[in-house]
């Protein structure tokens, strides 16, 4: 069986190596931060990835939120059971990588990956032998960079994380998760509320495509003081979400998530893209003659809904009806139970 090295132990990561050590590979996991789960992320999740993500909507954990309404444009869309879960992302991940150390994988925080040649990986800790790698280092990874792949479309995001008491929360639906459309603002991109367990997130993200990042900047910072929300009072974070699929499969190295432009680039969802496609990725390792069919349809569907919505006369328009045509049951059902 193969001996199989993943960098990048998020949620790519994490599925990968689930996937892999149920097949009896042996796996090294990588990650160059201290602990799982700090980087920026709204954390969250809609329904299609909720098994994979070892979710029970019926009953979630301590970590995490299951959410049943929308608001849009000021109207509430309502849903019979929960249509998003929204995780704490550092509690999550940190439950799911003890569940990989359990059942025998190698996981190693606080150490980064380098370089690779023939047969072996190297990091800042050294250097060791592996039969595949996999990159599952998010939008700037340095294993697709290495493989000669720019990073493509992307997406750029914007987050504060405000104390659940803060002033913010009295005039938000704390029941519901927000969004905000707004072409002006943020492009063929949005905003959203996510009332989490640890606070209140408010974000918003657009493509390189669609709005420059001293635009998304601006969109934000006058977003925020229109809440009366002073960024001072949270945690701001800022990122990049890789959306520019251009293979996955590169011999004995493969991409996953971020790091193969899998997520969406119209909602900025990556989590369901990192976590099927980990999944597939270990697929093809176990399997040499498996070819997975989710990861193209899933750039390709991301693809196509980003180049419909960013013709500027139909995302206007679709942006702006959004509310009424969410009203439809079967667009609603659609819309709000896949990952963009
Ligand atoms: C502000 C913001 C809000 C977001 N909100 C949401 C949301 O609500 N829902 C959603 O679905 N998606 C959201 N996303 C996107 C989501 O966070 C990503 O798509 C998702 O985390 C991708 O998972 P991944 O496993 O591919 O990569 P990542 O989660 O980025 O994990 C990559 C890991 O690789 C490690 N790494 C990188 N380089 C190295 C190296 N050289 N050596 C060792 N380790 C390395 C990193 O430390 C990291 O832990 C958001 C993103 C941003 C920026």
């Amino acid at each position: 069986m193969n001996d199989v090295c993943i960098v990048g132990a998020g949620p790519a990561g994490i599925s990968c190596a689930r996937e892999l050590l149920k097949n009896g590979c042996a796996v090294v996991l990588l990650d160059r931060s201290p602990q799982p789960g700090g980087k920026a992320c709204g954390g969250g999740l809609t329904k299609d990835a909720w098994e994979l993500a070892g979710i029970d909507p019926g009953s979630v954990p301590d970590h995490a939120r299951a959410f049943h309404r929308l608001v849009v444009g000021g109207n509430s869309v309502e849903t019979d059971g929960p249509f998003v879960v929204v995780l704490d992302r550092k509690k999550w991940q940190a439950a799911r990588i003890d569940e990989l150390e359990e059942i025998g994988c190698d996981v190693r925080f606080k150490e980064r990956f380098t370089g690779f040649s023939t047969g072996k990986v190297i990091t800042d800790g050294g250097s060791f032998g592996c039969d595949v790698l996999v990159g599952a280092d998010g939008a700037s990874s340095r294993i697709r960079r290495l493989l000669g792949i720019r990073p493509g479309l992307v997406v750029r995001a914007w987050q504060v994380t405000l104390p659940a008491g803060h002033r913010v929360c009295e005039t938000i639906e704390k029941e519901a998760v927000t969004v905000r459309f707004d072409h002006r603002l943020f492009g063929a991109g949005y905003a959203w509320v996510f009332p989490a367990v640890d606070g209140v997130r408010l974000g918003c993200g657009a493509s390189n495509a669609s709005l420059s990042a001293g635009d998304l900047k601006a969109a934000f910072f006058s977003w925020l003081d229109e809440l009366g929300a002073n960024p001072k009072d949270g945690r701001v974070q800022c990122g990049t979400i890789g959306c520019g699929y251009a293979g996955h499969r590169f011999e004995n190295v493969f991409l996953a998530g971020d790091a193969a432009g899998l997520a969406s680039p119209v909602t900025g969802e990556g989590i369901a893209s990192a976590l099927i496609s980990g999944r597939e990725v270990a697929r093809e390792i176990v399997d040499h003659s498996y070819r997975s069919r989710e990861i193209p349809r899933l750039a390709a569907r991301h693809r196509r809904t980003h180049d419909v919505l960013s013709i500027p006369w139909i995302g206007r328009s679709l942006y702006r009806f959004a509310p009424s045509i969410l009203k439809i049951p079967f667009i609603r059902t659609e819309a709000m139970g896949r990952y963009g």
